[in-house]
């Protein structure tokens, strides 16, 4: 910090008050955590002045030798992370990596399923106003009204009425386990092929504590910095059938140079994932968002799908007389950030919203354990019954956040 405040004390400044903040407030945004300190080192390197457009051993510069190493020893642990075979490390995010696939194997107009982003898909998934919607014919599907998961047989009707040419499976607020075998036998019976966005769970898919997609689906994209905790980023893996469509569809068809030192250290995030420190880590996120849903099921909030299974949950709070939107506010004044989020056939506007989307990754990498999650479940539920006490409740999140100390 000291060599950039003799540059620019304004972006130390931001820099400072952000890591207090970070610091200060118990992070329940199911997409982010805390990376480890050697991931962060490698992003911060010299890495970052090397232009490497292409691929290892085909590249469009001189002097990529050292770089090439990298951008190898990430591919290769990858596909050994995941059993994949083939890898491509360069997507600069999750949105870049979907856009990869959909543009290696669809032309414009075709016709694609993708789950419906009020039922907890994402904006890539054929939003109208995304390039995904804009471009591609995308088909909503949706959870169930009563039971708030996956309705598989309704997505078999969409498929086999449809045609779909792909068949995107994957969510951003979604709490149960996805069946992915579900989703191939739908696709290989509407002759679709399949992408899975794995985005959220990769974490929980590194530590098998959730199905593999790659073991069923043509094309897997990931985020690396959500449940994986590396550098912010994006990567496909696939068959290897797909691969040169695949990589041609990254570069030159969508991005320019890839980013050496995301890149490394997304090789540095894997090398972590493959260790047994990381299995322990993931299993016990999923024993903090248990803890939690008991919590707040015990203090009368209704949980969509009744539960979860995975990193998250999804309060609907119709029952609270609030919405997502001051949930999220009121949940800010006293130290703890989640964000809004709709609930399935939610009547409110998405800038609204009737619920909040509640993530352990961050919380347990930082060290919460299952009695703070519990604790963490009553100051929730004491706050939104409770809006004017926001001393007390803040000095609860005080004693949490003190006794785990970040960075
Ligand atoms: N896919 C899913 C399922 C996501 O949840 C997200 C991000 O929230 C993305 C893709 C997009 O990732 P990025 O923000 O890196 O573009």
């Amino acid at each position: 910090l000291e060599l950039i405040r003799k540059v620019d004390p304004e972006i130390v400044e931001v820099i400072e008050k952000e890591l207090s903040r970070q610091k200060r407030n118990i992070e329940l945004i199911a997409s982010e955590n805390f990376v480890s300190p050697a991931v962060m080192a490698a992003m911060g390197t010299i890495l970052t002045n090397k232009y490497a457009e292409g691929y290892p051993g085909h590249r469009y510069y001189g002097g990529c030798e050292e770089v090439d190493v990298a951008e190898n020893l990430a591919r290769e642990r990858l596909k050994k992370l995941f059993n994949g075979e083939h890898a491509n490390v360069q997507p600069h995010s999750g949105a870049n990596a979907n856009m990869g696939v959909y543009f290696s194997i669809l032309e414009p107009g075709d016709t694609v399923l993708g789950m419906n982003l009020s039922h907890g898909g994402h904006l890539t998934h054929g939003s109208p106003v995304n390039i995904s919607g804009k471009f591609f014919k995308f088909i909503p599907y949706g959870v169930d009204e009563k039971t708030e998961m996956i309705d598989y047989d309704k997505v078999r009707d969409i498929a086999i009425k449809n045609k779909p040419k792909l068949i995107v499976a994957g969510a951003s607020a979604y709490p149960r386990i996805i069946d992915f075998k579900r989703f191939r036998e739908i696709a290989d019976e509407a002759g679709a092929m399949l992408m899975v966005d794995m985005a959220h769970i990769a974490g929980l898919v590194a530590a098998k504590l959730h199905p593999n997609p790659v073991d069923y689906a043509d094309f897997v994209t990931t985020t690396t910095h959500k449940t994986l905790r590396g550098p912010r980023g994006g990567a496909i893996i696939c068959k290897e059938k797909y691969a040169k469509a695949i990589d041609k569809a990254i570069f030159p068809g969508t991005q320019g140079g890839p980013l050496m030192h995301i890149i490394a250290a997304k090789a540095v995030c894997f090398k972590e994932a493959m260790t047994e420190e990381f299995t322990e880590y993931q299993k016990q996120i999923v024993k903090n968002a248990q803890a939690l849903s008991q919590a707040l099921s015990n203090k009368g909030f209704n949980l969509v799908s009744k539960g979860t299974d995975n990193h998250l949950i999804l309060l609907d709070l119709r029952n609270k007389n609030i919405t997502g939107k001051d949930a999220e506010h009121l949940l800010d004044q006293v130290g703890i950030t989640v964000n809004k989020n709709t609930v399935p056939f939610d009547p409110q506007s998405p800038f609204v919203t009737s619920g909040i989307r509640i993530g352990t990754p961050a919380v347990t990498s930082r060290g919460f354990k299952e009695e703070d999650m519990k604790e963490v479940g009553s100051i929730i539920s004491h706050i939104i019954s409770n809006p004017e006490d926001i001393e007390e409740t803040s000095a609860r999140v005080k004693i949490l956040t003190d006794k785990y100390p970040l960075y």
